[in-house]
């Protein structure tokens, strides 16, 4: 694998202006949040990942957007984008386990009780003016289940609420919300450690779902293509990458809670107030010269829709395939839908029912995941909307074609959903086939032969596209 740290990386991205510094004193309080929406209204593929070297009131650098386009996402795995998929099926079809070592870059400071001071980090406030608190926004989060022992990685949102103490968002369905309930039911405190930077695969495995009891660090050795490298932890019986910039350990009390949020959330509006456990940190480990790693999320486009999604269709395809439905050939979970409410799926079609055999097992494999979900044929583009629109006007008739499943499963923040009813965590499910039900006359216009040969000889055309501005 390319990087096994994230200073690998940045140095990697630092060479063609991937990454890019902004030197200036930039304020948390408001000004990354202004400066990297600035950033995402830029064309993805265009987009830098920023390292701000001076933030107010911290001493550490922060670096954020390291995973904002396709491309620096294919790089980090040392495919082509077009190979993301393919790597991401090798590697759960291969898991590769951790490995322990004995120590690694993130133990060369250790500060434990009165030297722990969170409020030193360069921790942003994503929704300025509107945020309850800095938010610590991308963090790995590590818990153990206490009956089967399997741990899990994910990305939760973390409230600063002081030198030692976070806020902690437990959603129920989430693997944190199944550990945590097993955990109180046992009266016991849950135990929680977060690594920030670590080898960057780290973080596509911790922002993809899979099944519970699933270990996502085994997933990220099958990315890598061997195992990733874990320390214990000081104070909690949990372990984290070697490679980390920081580590944060912790227990929550699960029995005592306290208000979390406002917070923007990544489907681009506030989430309210709501009672969550806090996580009372017992140490901080990270190296001498630590980088602090943030996520962009918030309204879409942003980088935690883009890594979300990304990592999330390689694994919606694997379980498809797993689960042995024939003839898909690509899914796409699109950012518009926050890259979890809308997903595309190209393929060659077997029967006509086919589509909607493809439709049920994305809702029975990803109850949460595909509000919507448009199956196309294979020759269509499913990356590009205009292609996947054209697809659905020419192919549709909405009495025929259209699947609905009332009250099915939803996600809680879905406010489509009727408030009185949101606690039910219920959804309809709207199916699409949108693949050709009889043999279409020949597509129209010049084709791949005839585009390759005047790609061949495009400069002596003398063609170039206007400048903007
Ligand atoms: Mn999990």
């Amino acid at each position: 694998m390319p990087y096994d740290s994230l200073k690998a990386l940045i140095a990697d991205l630092e060479k063609d202006g991937s990454l890019q510094h902004v030197p200036i004193e930039v304020d948390p309080a408001w000004e990354v949040a202004a400066v990297m929406r600035r950033v995402f209204r830029m064309p993805q593929a265009q987009r830098p990942a920023v390292l701000f070297d001076r933030i107010k009131g911290s001493d550490l650098p922060l670096v954020v957007g390291l995973y904002g386009s396709r491309r620096t996402y294919a790089r980090i795995l040392g495919v082509t984008p077009t190979r993301i998929n393919e790597r991401w099926l090798h590697a759960l079809a291969h898991p590769v386990p951790p490995v322990f070592v004995s120590g690694g870059p993130c133990k060369e400071v250790v500060l434990r009780g009165e030297a722990v001071d969170l409020t030193r980090f360069p921790v942003p406030t994503w929704t300025p003016g509107r945020d309850i608190a800095p938010y610590i926004a991308g963090a790995s989060v590590v818990t153990r289940d206490p009956e089967s022992h399997v741990r899990n990685v994910g990305i939760y949102r973390l409230q600063l609420k002081g030198r030692d103490r976070t806020g902690l968002n437990i959603n129920p369905p989430q693997h944190i919300g199944i550990h945590s309930r097993k955990y109180r039911a046992r009266g016991q405190p849950m135990q929680v450690a977060m690594a920030l930077g670590a080898d960057p695969v780290v973080s596509m495995v911790a922002a993809a779902k899979f099944p519970p009891d699933t270990d996502e660090f085994a997933i990220a050795g099958g990315l890598r293509g061997a195992p990733l490298e874990l320390v214990k932890c000081e104070t909690v019986d949990l372990e984290v990458p070697a490679t980390a910039e920081i580590v944060i350990e912790g227990t929550a009390d699960l029995e005592h809670l306290e208000p979390e949020a406002p917070f923007g959330e990544y489907m681009g509006y506030m989430s309210p107030q709501r009672l969550n456990p806090v996580l009372r940190v017992t140490a901080v480990t990270c190296q001498r010269r630590a980088i602090f790693h943030a996520l962009l999320s918030q309204k879409p486009p942003s980088e935690s829709s883009m890594l979300r999604g990304i990592s999330n269709e390689a694994s919606l395809l694997g379980a498809l395939r797993g689960m042995g439905v024939k003839g898909v050939t690509d899914v796409h979970v699109t950012e518009p839908g926050g890259a979890v409410m809308h997903v595309v799926v190209a393929i060659q079609k077997l029967h006509p029912a086919h589509p909607r055999e493809v439709m049920t097992a994305v809702w029975g494999v990803r109850p949460y995941y595909g509000k919507q979900v448009i199956v196309v044929d294979d020759d269509i583009d499913i990356r590009d909307p205009f292609d996947v629109e054209w697809a659905v006007a020419t192919t549709v008739q909405a009495r025929r074609d259209l699947v609905i499943i009332p009250d099915h499963t939803g996600r809680r923040s879905d406010l489509s959903v009727e408030p009185e009813r949101r606690d039910l965590d219920r959804s309809d499910k709207l199916g699409v086939d949108a693949t050709r039900k009889w043999p279409y006359p020949a597509p129209a216009g010049a084709g791949p032969e005839h585009l390759a040969r005047v790609e061949a000889r495009w400069p002596e055309y003398g063609i170039r596209e206007v400048e903007r501005e």
